[in-house]
Parts: structure tokens; sequence; C-alpha cells
């Protein structure tokens, strides 16, 4: 027995899908981050249906992603500084946690009953054809079981559980980015960092200067609710600050130095951009047996490598510390695949 299989992203599937979406039925289709498992978010039974299909903890509020400004600005109070930053940085990686507009014809589901509302725009071309063709504000967490790797591959998506519980796929490709947005909450009279991701933090505070950070109190409610501390996690133990594979490990290398019997290298010239393209599709591909556990080799922390360094501290906590319910557990949904990422 198969789930729904990808298909290519044409127009013709780009409109069926719109119309599914219309529907209210949740579709899966390309970001230039990671592929987004999409619903209509003024439908409060479509957005149900994806904190289902996810077992996503309710309290983790959502992403909802629209062609460009003046679409944000129908559903959030888009501030100058808000502005300022989606001129230069939408469409793009970026999410701005913005206030909701009080007439946000928006499920109160998707904010997870904040007065809040994240708002992106992606750059990716089938992703704005699609936003476009279903004409309607799309929420889209990443297209996996919660708390689980984030696909950056149609395969990805495919090869899981949520491919029995979606009426369409459309494969775009790999994600160019392939790691999630940064995350700005734009409230304050300071600009927060609330996630590392696809857009560097430097780039972003250059604009709206120094950003507060996002150190979170243990016991105390977090200032993003989805930051929890165990996420994007293999099924296999995760080492970090790696030199050497130790017995029944695999290497994931970064950089020029790496030794030889390194299993996969996120960038061999050292490249951030490109070790994050890489990061999910090669930790998928290690997540299998005969690998007991994953060690991964020291990445700068610094731009993008901020947003890699984040993912992987979260894939590799034990999740002992963490004070929030993570929802039902899921089974593995990970494959084990034979070829090599390409
Ligand atoms: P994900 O969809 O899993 O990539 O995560 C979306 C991220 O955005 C999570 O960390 C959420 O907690 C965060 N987020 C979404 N909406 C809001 C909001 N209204 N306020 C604060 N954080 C938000
Ligand atoms: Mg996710």
């Amino acid at each position: 027995m198969n789930g729904v299989l990808p298909v290519p992203a044409t127009a013709a599937a780009i409109a069926a899908a719109a119309a599914r979406l219309r529907d209210g039925e949740l579709v899966v289709f390309p970001t230039e981050t990671v592929y987004g498992l999409g619903a209509d978010a003024t439908s409060e039974r479509a957005i149900a249906a994806i904190f289902a299909a996810k077992g996503r903890p309710r309290f983790n509020p959502l992403i909802v992603h629209v062609a460009d400004i003046d679409a944000a600005g129908a559903i959030a109070e888009v501030d100058d500084r808000a502005r300022l930053l989606a001129a230069r940085f939408w469409p793009g990686p970026l999410t701005l946690v913005l206030p909701r507009r009080s007439d946000a014809m928006i499920s109160r589901l998707v904010s997870a009953g904040l007065d809040t509302i994240a708002v992106r725009a992606p750059n990716h071309p089938v992703a704005q054809a699609l936003l476009r063709a279903a004409a309607l504000p799309v929420a889209a967490p990443s297209a996996n079981l919660s708390g689980q790797l984030s696909p950056t591959r149609a395969e990805h998506v495919a090869a899981g559980a949520l491919a029995w519980r979606v009426a369409m796929i459309l494969d775009g490709g790999p994600c160019p980015v392939g790691v999630e947005s940064t995350v700005i909450d734009m409230r304050g009279p300071t600009a927060a960092l609330l996630r590392p991701g696809g857009v560097p933090a430097e780039a972003i505070a250059a604009v709206v200067g120094t950003l507060a950070g996002t150190a979170m109190a243990k016991g105390a409610a977090p200032p993003s609710p989805g930051m929890l501390s165990r996420h994007y996690a293999p099924s296999r133990p995760l080492r970090l600050n790696a030199t050497a594979a130790g017995p029944g490990e695999a290497l994931l290398a970064f950089g020029p130095d790496a030794p030889a019997d390194a299993a996969f290298n996120l960038s061999p010239r050292g490249d951030l951009r490109e070790a994050a393209a890489n990061l999910f599709a090669m930790l998928h591909r290690l997540d299998r047996p005969g690998v007991a556990a994953i060690a991964v080799m020291a990445v700068p922390e610094a731009g993008l490598g901020r947003a890699i360094n984040d993912r992987l501290r979260r894939a590799a906590a034990s999740g002992d510390d963490d004070d929030f319910d993570r929802g039902p557990a899921a089974p593995c949904i990970l494959p084990d695949l034979e070829d090599g990422p390409s």
C-alpha cells in the first residue's frame, strides 16, 4: 500500500493543489526552506487537521504563508520596522511575529490562542504560484511528524507517515536553503530573535539594530511556544563537536579537514550555505539501520551556522530538560535509503 505519491509541480498540478487547499484539504509543497504541510489558514477545521496529521502540540503556533507584504497587512499589524525587514528580505526565509489584526479572518488555532501571528512570504516559485492560485493565507509547518527531521525533498515526505494523511505532494526538487526560516519577534521595542534560520541574524541586525536574545528561563513561559528543546531529531542519537567517528558511529563532517572515513561532508569547502542545504538530507540518510549514532563535526557559530547548530543542538537534546508536552510519540518514519544525496 502506498501513500500519496509526489507529483511534479507543473502549472496544472499547482492549480489542482490550490483547489484542494480551497476545499480545506492538506497539501505538501516546496518552499526555499523545507517542504511545508499547507492548509487554509482561515479554516479552523483545516488547521486542526494539520495539528492532527503532525501530532503537533496545540500550543505550538503555525507560520502563515502569504504571497507578499500586502497579503500580510490583511492579517497582521505591519509597522514601519516590519515593513523595512519585509522590503529587504521578502520574499525569503524570514518570519515576522506581529500583532494579529482584530479583523483577521485567521483560525485561532493558528496562533495557539496568542494575540500575535507569524507571517512569511516564501520565495520558492512553486510556493509563490500556489499562494497566488489559492488566493488564501496558507499555514504551513514543516511536512514531518512533530519533533522529527524536516523534509527537504519530496521523497522525504513520500517515505513518511504524512503521505497517508495529505491530498497531494507537489515535488519542486530539493529545497535550496534547507533550514527553516529565521523567526523574529517584532512586538517589543527591540526586535528579538526567536529562532535562527535561513536569513542570518547578522543581516537582520544590520537593518533593525542589535537583536534581543531569547534566553529561556527554566519553567518560564517560552517567548515562542514552539521552542521545544528536542526537535528536528533523527531517531538515532546525535553526538556534537566530534572530530572522528567512534565505534558504530557514522561521521557527518564539515570542512576540508574531515577524516577520510566520514560518511558525508556537509560542505567539503566549509561553505555554510551549502552545509545548510545538505543538513536534513544527510541526517535523513544517516538515520538508518547499521548506524548506532551520528557524530557531527563542529560548525562555526556565525551566519547560517547559527541555524545549523540550533537544529543540531535540538536534534541532540535528550529531552530531559524539556518542560513541555511534545505530543504523542510518533513512529519512526525514516526509510533506509540506498542511493546517495545528489
Ligand atoms: P515550525 O512551523 O515548526 O517551523 O515552527 C514555527 C515557529 O514559529 C515555532 O517556533 C513557533 O513557536 C513560532 N511561532 C509561530 N507563531 C508564533 C507566534 N504567534 N508567536 C511566537 N512564535 C510563533
Ligand atoms: Mg518543523
